[in-house]
């Protein structure tokens, strides 16, 4: 036996143990080969950030399905018996990780023993993520609002696939190549405009905690009234204390997400108005979810411009 077969023989069985003890989703993007699929290659990924990523970097060489459309809240979503066909059908599959699809986990597992299934937050090295504040020893899974890290993970993804599907690894790479000057410049795009906001002004109030990225590398103050996964429960104290602040620092507006009911910031906003403070509903976000295909939001880059641009607006 040479080397590298005895290699690949110990990897499978140590792979085949360690998934006995653990129950853990393989990885088998390294044993997967798709050059030989002929026709486009179909591509599974669960929100559909991912799928416009994907499909930028694939070209025509996949078909590229979003599981999760407009409005869809990920920390909630189970999968349906037509995404599991599409699963099924699936050459390969890309997810989001660090527990965004909760409800997933389990079905992404059983699809990860057939066929590469692989998650963009997975990739990214620690430190450059942020620790949950409600989960100890979890992370912030809202990688996509920092523009320059979700390149990052894009880019990681890219070459995942390249190494899958080596015949076509130079479309992929360009693909990424100009996808990422778009993210590059749409970074600094998003860095100057959020510098218009007058400081004392800049905190953004939402929902949940889908924002702690954005606030990290484009420097505004995020609060959410849940916390990072929806889940989670809000009770009147969260309700008060949120309602402190916004009077206390006589904040302008509040903002509610496309992917999460509004009554729970319609109480803040009622919360404020009692004490004598005008606080308004600034607009609606994307935040875990992008807008309508074929609309401005419909798109990664247009979801980001479109949030910056209603924040702008409300707090300027
Ligand atoms: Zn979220």
């Amino acid at each position: 036996m040479k080397k590298p077969a005895l290699f690949a023989y110990w990897s499978s069985l140590l792979c085949a143990l360690f998934l006995t003890i653990s129950g853990c989703t393989i990885d088998n993007s390294q044993t997967s080969d798709l050059s030989g699929i002929e026709g486009p290659l179909q591509i599974v990924c669960t929100t559909g950030m991912i799928g416009d990523a994907m499909a930028r970097v694939a070209g025509d060489r996949a078909e590229v399905v979003s599981l999760m459309g407009p409005g869809v809240d990920p920390h909630l979503y189970k999968a349906t018996q037509g995404d599991l066909r599409k699963l099924n059908q699936a050459d390969v599959v890309f997810f989001n990780g660090l527990h965004l699809e909760g409800k997933m986990g389990e079905v992404l597992e059983k699809v990860g023993r057939l066929k590469p299934v692989i998650a963009l937050g997975d990739s990214l090295p620690s430190q450059r993520l942020i620790n949950s504040t409600n989960y100890a020893s979890a992370y912030d899974p809202h990688i996509w609002f920092d523009v320059a890290l979700w390149s990052e993970a894009v880019g990681r993804a890219t070459q995942t696939l390249a190494k899958l599907d080596t015949a076509h690894r130079n479309q992929y790479l360009e693909g990424y190549a100009t996808f990422q000057k778009e993210l590059e410049a749409l970074d600094g795009e998003v860095t100057r405009q959020i510098q218009e906001i007058p400081e004392e002004q800049r905190i953004l109030i939402t929902a949940h905690d889908a924002f702690e990225y954005f606030g990290k590398a484009y420097d505004i103050e995020v609060r959410g009234l849940q916390g990072i996964s929806t889940v989670s429960e809000f009770g009147l104290k969260d309700i008060s204390n949120l309602v402190n602040l916004i009077v206390d620092r006589s904040i302008k507006a509040v903002f509610v997400e496309s992917s999460v009911p509004r009554k729970s910031l319609e109480a803040v906003v009622e919360g404020c108005a009692q004490r004598g403070h005008k606080t308004i509903i600034g607009g609606t976000l994307y935040s875990d979810a992008m807008g309508a295909a074929g609309t401005p939001a419909g798109t990664y880059p247009g979801m980001v411009r479109a949030n910056v641009q209603t924040i702008v607006s409300a707090l300027k």
